[in-house]
């Protein structure tokens, strides 16, 4: 027998929808390549977004069409996030960062017809377009050169009526965004309007993020990587006010928005935060961040000491989220459950060190050779994860092996579980160590590493090993002032690990190289260390 409820489509256009009727006054301020700050409402961003809906049909790019972004996270990219999806269209966005020749491939790959770009990208376009070309390319927040169109142009053609596409199909694709590339070439997922929607309710919820209304919100994460972790839906769908920062990204600018707007929640990968906290230190009780209630860090682990320093030397309540770009992101949140609320300070600090346990409708398994690993903490396994916020497949096919026969995703990363069903990432499978038949941690060294207060940041590779088949190898950043030895480091780690798993080896380097997204590149220290050999 058949429920007898109604079928709303869960689509990013209800969600504009009720940001314009029930919250049109919420808040949405951005900061211009000029620094300039605009302050804007939900009852303005929704007509724009239909007026960008609008041009673009009669601008002749088709329903179904990828229109690229190559933004900040500014007014006008929230408003492509909605119109282009109102279109019928995809927004993909499109990561600055990446080379000319990654950016041009990616874009061919995702058939990409037109591009919206902020004026103060023209110069990364201009070496793409010498590449791979676009039909058409919509200049936002500056001059548009000859051959361009204004973005202000565009949205004045059209008196914004009701959106060009039906918005009925919430399995519709949405939003298209490449994985980063720490695991090979980059692979599209093409997220539906349903997928997040939900991801964006999930959010939401109290033992999530908390958002409310009552919140204002600065993502920090780019909306170029994983729609800004779903903020951008999250907030419009909640009435949250929304401060989006623009290119101005350093820590003294972040400072200026937080405390001027009275900012509630943020969200960042570690290496802002840790930039933030050093700024803080320098100067502490200068800026009022009595608003700030969560910052929320992920995309890479958050080091302990990162969570310990900002709640007892500036009162500010860190969150870890884990997740993935084939997640929408998030799959995972460190919040600590109930039955630990008395537990020891360091037993509550180490479990939110940790990825945490999985939000609503994400299921969570591990395996190993052996099969399915067993939820006790100590077992490692690669992370598998399946629900209606994970890809089921990249655009194009590729990557096919990443999806099981049963109906689950690899995450790639290897993970104890323990009974409460609290995620600890131990690893990346393909950074994942293993000398003589045993597996060593590698994010463990690092964090033990970067522990030490002569280390400012560590990276702990596999180097190939006549008896072993790896050993570990440290590459060491030093903070300024300091010369520790390797064998000091080695001492230190001594007290935590067994003596097999301590480095063989640590050179000191200058800085540890990043992906476009700020992960460490391990690929490019296995080249320097280990002749590229290594997994
Ligand atoms: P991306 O798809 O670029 O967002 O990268 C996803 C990967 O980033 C995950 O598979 C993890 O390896 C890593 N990652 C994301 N969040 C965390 C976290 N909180 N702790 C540790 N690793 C993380």
């Amino acid at each position: 027998m058949q429920g007898l409820m109604m079928h709303g489509a869960l689509t990013l256009g209800a969600i504009l929808d009720r940001a314009e009727r029930i919250t049109p006054g919420s808040a949405v301020v951005s900061r211009g390549s000029d620094r300039a700050v605009h302050r804007g409402t939900y009852g303005e961003l929704a007509p724009r977004a239909r007026r960008l809906a609008a041009g673009l049909r009669d601008l002749g790019v088709p329903a179904d069409a990828r229109v690229a972004t190559l933004m900040w996270n500014q007014r006008e990219h929230l408003e492509a996030y909605y119109g282009v999806p109102a279109r019928g269209a995809v927004v993909h966005t499109l990561n600055p960062r990446l080379s000319p020749a990654e950016l041009a491939h990616i874009a061919d790959h995702a058939e990409d017809e037109a591009i919206i770009v902020d004026a103060s990208l023209l110069e990364v376009l201009g070496a793409v377009r010498s590449r791979r070309d676009f039909r058409h390319v919509i200049v936002a927040g500056g001059d548009a050169p000859h051959g361009t169109i204004a973005y202000e142009d565009l949205l004045a053609t059209e008196d914004p009526g009701a959106p060009p596409v039906a918005q009925d199909d919430e399995l519709a694709a949405a939003v298209l965004c490449y994985t980063s590339g720490t695991t090979g070439n980059p692979k599209g997922v093409l997220y539906s309007h349903r997928s997040l929607v939900l991801h964006a309710m999930g959010l939401a919820m109290a033992d999530s993020f908390a958002i409310g209304e009552a919140d204002t919100v600065l993502p920090v994460v780019p909306m170029f990587h994983v729609n800004a972790w779903g903020l951008p839906f999250a907030c419009p769908m909640t009435g949250a006010g929304l401060v989006l920062p623009g290119r101005f990204l350093d820590a003294q600018s972040l400072l200026e928005l937080l405390t001027a707007e009275r900012v509630t929640f943020t969200a960042g990968v570690p290496t802002v935060w840790l930039a933030l906290l050093e700024r803080l230190d320098e100067a502490p009780g200068t800026h009022d961040l009595s608003a700030l209630r969560c910052m929320l860090v992920g995309g890479s682990a958050a080091p302990m000491g990162l969570i310990e320093a900002f709640e007892r030397r500036h009162g500010l309540y860190v969150l870890q989220g884990w997740g993935m770009t084939e997640m929408c992101p998030v799959g995972s949140i460190g919040r600590l459950p109930v039955a630990m609320a008395d537990a020891p300070a360091e037993d509550r600090l180490a479990y939110r060190a940790r990825q945490g346990q999985p939000v609503p409708f994400v299921e969570i398994r591990a395996r190993h050779e052996g099969g399915a690993v067993p939820w006790d903490g100590a077992t490692m396994g690669e992370l598998e994860v399946r629900g209606p916020t994970v890809a089921s497949a990249y655009l194009g096919g590729e990557g096919a092996d990443r999806f099981t026969d049963d109906g689950w995703f690899r995450t790639g990363d290897i993970v104890t579980i323990d009974p409460t069903g609290c995620i600890e990432i131990t690893d990346r499978e393909k950074d994942l160590i293993k000398s003589g038949g045993e597996w060593i941690s590698s994010v463990a060294l690092e964090n033990a590493l970067m522990a030490h207060p002569s280390v400012a940041e560590a990276a702990v590779i596999a180097v190939p090993d006549p008896r072993w088949q790896e050993r570990p190898l440290a590459c060491v950043v030093v903070r300024p002032g300091h010369a520790p030895t390797p064998e000091e480091l080695r001492e230190r780690l001594s007290a935590d690990f067994p003596s097999w798993w301590l480095p063989d080896r640590v050179e000191f380097v200058d800085e540890i190289p990043r992906t476009a997204t700020g992960k460490f590149k391990k690929s490019v220290l296995r080249d320097r260390f280990a002749g590229g050999g290594a997994p």
